[in-house]
């Protein structure tokens, strides 16, 4: 095998460009082996490292050290270090608990970022210390470029699904299931991940749920460490490419107030605002209503005429009392672009704190 032409998998942060030691086999070993690596940049390479992004200011390039199992393909090896292992570089030391995969899946881990500890001018002696292993590995130290996560987001927003399509999926289902009785479901305003609002809404387009995660902490985790799976209904995201931004729950967060950490959706696709803590300024004042009675009782705004069939009721079950929560219209603008036209906010926000279920991201139900 020639190791000069083996290629580790390529990672979305970061692409190595620059071998900047040999490839070196970690022959299997029943006790401690220590396996050196040296280099010294040259002018072009230390140029190169002190170059920062425009986009976030950081520097561009890194220095990492690569390694993997060996096994019978060149191409797309995953980073995975010897289960026990360590890295010493001018007398620092990068221990194995920073080296473990995750849960013994191979590429959960990321090559080390070593520029900081790198001597600019003289020799660098790297050394890899690893305990026994029943397979051969294969190291290196190469030079990165970093691709910024905000460079990533823009291009995922590329891949914006409308709030119509995901709308007329919602609408064939229900069609198709006439029979079932379709229940609604709550989305949270909060990303699994960070449990702060959603800012960008995204999810795989396999995913079958509407629940969303916002693409700056997904990135940012997974920058960190790279596992790659939905936070809500853990599939496998085999390539960033299946990230979508979704518009329609884009629509949702325009329409709804900060304070608001949840929604239900109808069948539908009609959308009514649970809100927890009424009290606050975003809210408008209720006058006149009877706050011991209609609690269980959610009533339902309509921003603006439907022009389809698929209208939910329009007035709550009693006429008397105010509503507990309130259905933001986001179906009616489906005509041409719509997405504008929709009112900033919903004109009647709820007074009245709603039971609320805790089972938040397991009622994401399926809209396929
Ligand atoms: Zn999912």
């Amino acid at each position: 095998m020639q190791l000069d032409q083996i290629q580790f998998k390529c990672n979305l942060f970061f692409e190595p460009i620059i071998k900047i030691t040999t490839l070196k086999t970690l022959p299997v070993s029943n006790g401690n082996v220590s396996n050196s690596f040296q280099f010294t940049l040259n002018s072009d390479q230390r140029q190169l490292l002190s170059k920062s992004s425009q986009i976030d200011g950081h520097p561009i390039y890194q220095i990492r050290f690569f390694c993997s199992k060996l096994n019978h393909s060149l191409n797309n090896l995953l980073v995975e270090f010897p289960p026990v292992c360590e890295i010493r570089l001018n007398g620092n030391t990068i221990s194995a608990a920073t080296l473990r995969v995750l849960k013994n899946k191979p590429g959960t881990v990321n090559p080390p970022d070593i520029t900081i500890m790198t001597r600019k001018k003289d020799t660098n002696r790297v050394e890899l210390v690893y305990g026994s292993i029943n397979q051969s590995y294969i190291a290196g130290i190469f030079i990165v470029k970093r691709t910024p996560i905000q460079a990533i987001i823009n291009e995922i927003k590329k891949r914006r699904i409308s709030k119509e399509s995901i709308l007329k999926e919602l609408q064939e289902r229900q069609e198709n299931e006439q029979d079932i009785a379709l229940q609604s479901q709550t989305l949270s305003m909060k990303c699994p991940l960070a449990f702060s609002r959603i800012k960008i809404p995204i999810r795989s387009i396999h995913c079958q749920h509407l629940q969303c995660f916002d693409a700056n902490t997904f990135l940012l985790m997974n920058e960190q460490r790279p596992t790659w799976t939905c936070p809500v209904c853990n599939i496998k995201i085999e390539s960033y490419n299946h990230l979508m931004l979704d518009g329609y729950f884009m629509e949702i967060l325009k329409n709804t107030p900060k304070h608001i950490e949840s929604v239900n959706v109808e069948p539908n696709g009609h959308i009514v605002i649970i809100d927890e803590h009424p009290s606050l300024p975003e809210n408008q004042e209720d006058t006149d209503s009877d706050e011991q009675e209609e609690k269980d009782v959610p009533a339902i705004v309509e921003l603006s005429d439907d022009d389809d069939n698929l209208s939910i009721p329009s007035s709550p079950k009693s006429t008397q009392q105010q509503p507990a929560s309130a259905t933001v219209d986001l179906i009616s603008s489906d005509e041409e672009d719509g997405q504008e036209e929709i009112d900033p906010y919903p004109i009647n926000l709820p007074t009245h704190v709603i039971p609320f279920p805790p089972e938040i991201m397991s009622s994401a139900l399926s809209y396929k």
